[in-house]
């Protein structure tokens, strides 16, 4: 691996960092103490700083010293996000969270700790064409922090030609690198279905409308439109996770509630599944002579990578990372990422880097029983990633932006 030397030598002070993030974890649009400490840390290595993105977004800018070559000068964005979960640490070990019922269970800490070594790098050594835009984005988790940062005009006042970040991916060895091109992650919609009858006693059951009886007719059809109303190469998954009726077993209740969650890596997927949901539902509630009221509600967009950075990023990881360690064409999970509407907006693409098995063989002793993957309670990010991932984007900048003078 080509790590870069002064990088590794900022890895004790750098892991410092990582780990007092990981010991005061904040959640979504509150992380005010995370963006101070990032703040004052770019502000310290002369990097001009801008906040209040987002709420509590922070925005560097790191411009190079060589003359661009013919045309504009370009810029490149790197987001890290910085929000923690709503998790009960079980880990024990001398960083754990100090907030009780918060935890950086993502990783976002590490991801924050990566982009600020390969700023303090970037800002000492200036070497590139254009400007590098730091990104630290709140409230990633739910929050959709990016869209936010969209909407308080990020791409108006900086400008950027491309947009990448890099999650942590626990099951990938570290030093791998997965690009997905085109779909990295799902789109995310979830969906409530209410349904009215009319009560009665359960002995007798023609005398009412039984919404139970509708509502379990409703889950097995919504489960038709997967296999039988998309085309079959494009994936989708539709689960429904709350199903809530009834009191009494011998009393048929008025009403009935389904929700769930449907994911897919195409917009126009989506709308197909939302309009046949709506027709299953209110269809099959009025061939019972009950009645349907549906709420579908949009999320996340897919995050879907761009062809041209996902080279771009594949290339860098090759060359830093070594023969043999990016996995192009990466499956794509089905979670999702608010990165996602960064790359709506510019051309860009998201990283896989390997966090280890999910064994979690980096873990200090103290750490949960639990596996180390994210979001889970035993989780934490592995240090290692630190001098990797910062190297991984002082490279990617220098390739991206150009280090010889025009
Ligand atoms: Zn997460
Ligand atoms: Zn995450």
């Amino acid at each position: 691996m080509r790590l870069l030397d002064d990088i590794l030598a900022a890895r004790p002070q750098i892991e410092g960092i990582r780990r007092d993030l990981h010991a005061h974890p904040e959640l979504r649009f509150a992380e005010h103490r995370t963006s101070d400490l990032v703040a004052s840390q770019l502000a310290g290595w002369g990097i001009e700083v801008h906040r209040g993105l987002g709420g509590t977004g922070v925005v560097g800018l790191i411009d190079g010293t060589l003359a661009p070559a013919a045309g504009a000068v370009r810029a490149i964005g790197l987001r890290a996000d910085m929000d923690a979960l709503p998790i009960q640490e079980l880990n024990a070990f001398a960083h754990r969270s100090t907030h009780p019922g918060r935890m950086h269970a993502c990783g976002h800490d590490g991801h924050t700790a990566m982009l600020l070594a390969a700023a303090q790098h970037l800002a000492r050594h200036r070497e590139f064409a254009g400007r590098v835009v730091l990104i630290f984005q709140p409230a990633e988790e739910a929050g959709a922090g990016a869209q936010r940062m969209i909407d308080d005009g990020l791409f108006e006042r900086f400008d950027c030609d491309a947009v990448f970040a890099i999650h942590n991916w626990p099951g990938l060895a570290v030093g791998e690198l997965g690009v997905a091109s085109g779909p990295a992650m799902a789109s995310t919609s979830e969906f409530h279905i209410r349904v009215e009858g009319r009560g009665a006693h359960a002995a007798m059951p023609n005398l009412g409308v039984d919404p139970v009886y509708v509502a379990i007719q409703i889950a097995q059809g919504l489960q038709g439109l997967i296999t039988r109303v998309k085309r079959p190469i494009d994936s989708a998954v539709l689960s429904i996770t709350m199903i809530h009726a009834g009191d009494a077993t011998n009393v048929i209740p008025d009403g009935a509630t389904l929700a769930g969650t449907v994911r897919t890596f195409d917009e126009g997927v989506t709308a197909l599944i939302e309009a046949g949901l709506r027709r299953v539902a209110q269809g099959t509630a009025q061939a019972h002579q009950a009645s349907a009221e549906v709420r579908f509600e949009r999320h996340y967009p897919p995050t879907v990578n761009h062809a041209r950075e996902a080279r771009i990023a594949a290339a860098v990881g090759d060359a830093v990372l070594g023969p043999g360690k990016v996995i192009r064409d990466i499956d794509p999970t089905m979670g999702a990422e608010d990165f996602a509407f960064m790359l709506q907006q510019r051309p860009g693409a998201y990283l896989f880097l390997g966090n280890g098995t999910a064994a979690g063989e980096h873990r200090a002793a103290g750490h949960g029983a639990g596996p180390c993957t994210l979001h889970n309670a035993s989780y934490d990010f592995n240090d290692e990633l630190i001098p990797i991932g910062a190297s991984y984007w002082v490279h990617l900048v220098e390739h991206y932006l150009g280090t010889r003078p025009a």
